[in-house]
């Protein structure tokens, strides 16, 4: 592991942090400086900077953490949605190069956005365009 990794530390126990959910591939703690109450992030034990690095098997504990903390998480905190997302690279916002989702309870009224509101000026794509996209992300898997 990167010695100047936070979240290393996190799993090595030399930063502390409220744990939420722990298993042999996943950690779940709560976010330091949280957007709304019960803001948890849940990450990969192993060092991995983007969803890009990270093996299958991995991703899929990942995941399935994620899947059975939101509910969990909403519920404790008595939000009424969440949004669950990555900030997937540094273009896209991410600060911490580990990979982590974010849980972020909702609450109506709360002032927050939904997640199409993260991204810069909507592009204005033709149909010719998208086709082209389309083949090229089929043809990239
Ligand atoms: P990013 O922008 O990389 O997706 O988000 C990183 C998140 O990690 C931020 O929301 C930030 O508040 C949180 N964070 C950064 N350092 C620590 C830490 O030492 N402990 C905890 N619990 N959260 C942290
Ligand atoms: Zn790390």
């Amino acid at each position: 592991m990167p010695n100047d990794c936070i979240f290393c530390q996190i799993v090595a126990g030399d930063i502390p942090s409220k744990t939420v959910y722990e298993d042999e591939s996943v950690l779940a703690f709560l976010d330091v400086n949280p957007l709304a109450p019960g803001h948890t992030l849940v990450i990969s034990k192993d060092h991995h900077e983007t969803l890009d690095d990270l093996p299958d098997d991995a991703a899929a504990d990942l995941f399935s953490v994620l899947h059975g903390l939101t509910p969990a998480v909403e519920t404790a905190v008595d939000a009424d949605a969440s949004n669950v997302a990555f900030n997937n690279g540094g273009a896209a916002g991410q600060e911490v190069p580990h990979v982590h989702g974010h849980i972020i309870p909702r609450f109506d009224g709360d002032g927050g956005h939904p997640i199409h509101a993260i991204a810069g000026d909507r592009p204005d794509l033709s149909d010719e365009e998208l086709d082209a996209i389309a083949d090229d992300i089929r043809d990239g898997r």
